[in-house]
């Protein structure tokens, strides 16, 4: 028999039209192999409610509006969902990469591909990610940890807050929300006033905030896949002609250029992939990563940025392109997560 992939795409986070773009490379992909599956799109709308016969969506590529999909917003959760031998949570950011749903599928005792609960927490909150990786001993960039609670405590504990933040980290510093993706809410600070904005509207986004020194380096990365035994691929490398890589620069074509393989010295090479699984291991990740890091040529020193449990899956994306460099086929690398997720499961139970 064919085995069911429930392919969960869309999702209440701002990388919810990368999610479209992502579940159709992997539909694609598993349509490929016709004989061994049968997809099952389900689309999660950006008010969180799902509809569950979301071929339409697919194909489309764009999002349903709010109230569009014929669902009640009661069943936020539908009583009733398809049949599905393993979920594939296509979903990047908050409410898909960050634990909630894998939550919800343990919950179901659903297989499912990727990281589980805690690697997919830890590595969305880059707070807690940054403690996984001290902890381990990776070398990374200073950072502070603030609380919406402080910038809004205006007039009474801001100001200290934006003095420590200059005698620690000084400029330019780099503020991000904690729990986000695809550089949403990101800003890159460089005096007093554009350190008060970006608190101000990181602070929008959630709950806690990261802010980090800045570094003049090359972006690298590098992707894992594996469970306990995780293999790194080649390095590849971005460049682009932006002030950091924002949202735009990530996502608007011809704006940034991958190098696969970067070019890089072997022991740099290795260095990066040794700390790649490293990083993988330390959040107990699972299935796939992609580990992002500083390159700094000068000093030829490794920092760690971060890891995405759920990293962009479009055919031109990143974590695909590294496999193929490294000899794994988009086709054969979704059947292998599939196995992953379906053997992580089988070992716990
Ligand atoms: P992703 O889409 O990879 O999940 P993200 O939203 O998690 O991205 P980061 O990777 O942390 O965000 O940062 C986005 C970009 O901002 C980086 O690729 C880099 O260009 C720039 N950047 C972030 N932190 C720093 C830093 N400390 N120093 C210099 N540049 C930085
Ligand atoms: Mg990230
Ligand atoms: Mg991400
Ligand atoms: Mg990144």
């Amino acid at each position: 028999a064919k085995v069911r992939v429930g392919l969960l795409f869309g999702g209440c986070s701002g990388e919810h039209e990368v999610s479209i773009f992502s579940a159709q490379a992997i539909a694609r992909g598993l349509a490929s192999g016709a004989d061994k599956y049968d997809v099952v799109p389900v689309y999660i709308r950006k008010d969180g409610v799902w509809v569950v016969d979301a071929h339409g969506v697919l194909t489309a590529g764009k999002p349903l509006a709010v109230g569009e999909g014929a669902v009640s917003p009661m069943d936020r959760i539908p009583a009733s969902i398809p049949e599905i031998d393993i979920w594939f949570p296509v979903l990047h950011g908050p409410n898909g990469e960050d634990g909630t749903i894998q939550g919800l599928l343990e919950l179901m005792q659903m297989p499912y591909v990727g990281c589980g609960v805690l690697a997919s927490a830890v590595g969305m909150d880059k707070l807690a990610m940054k403690s996984a990786f001290a902890q381990v001993g990776l070398p990374q960039v200073k950072y502070m940890e603030v609380l919406r609670s402080q910038v809004y405590s205006n007039p009474c504990v801001f100001p200290k807050l934006c003095d420590d933040i200059e005698t620690t980290l000084g400029y330019p510093c780099f503020v991000k929300p904690a729990n986000l993706g695809s550089s949403v809410g990101i800003a890159k600070a460089k005096d007093r006033q554009e350190l008060e904005a970006a608190l101000d509207s990181a602070a929008s986004y959630d709950r806690r905030i990261i802010v980090e020194a800045g570094v003049v380096a090359r972006e690298v990365e590098c992707a894992i896949l594996g469970n306990d035994n995780p293999k790194a691929s080649v390095i590849g490398e971005i460049s682009f002609d932006a002030d950091f890589y924002d949202y735009e620069t990530k996502y608007t074509s011809g704006q940034a250029e991958l190098a696969i393989p970067a070019k890089l010295p072997p022991d740099v090479v290795n260095t990066i992939q040794e700390q790649a699984i490293q990083a993988f291991q330390a959040i107990d990740g699972a299935g796939l990563s992609r580990v992002d890091f500083f390159y700094i040529e000068a000093t030829g020193e490794v920092l760690i940025n971060e890891i995405n449990t759920f990293p962009g899956f479009t055919a031109t994306s990143m974590y695909p392109m590294l496999w193929q460099a490294t000899g794994v086929e988009f086709e054969q690398l979704i059947d292998r997560l599939i196995q992953l997720g379906m053997e992580r499961t089988a070992n716990t139970s």
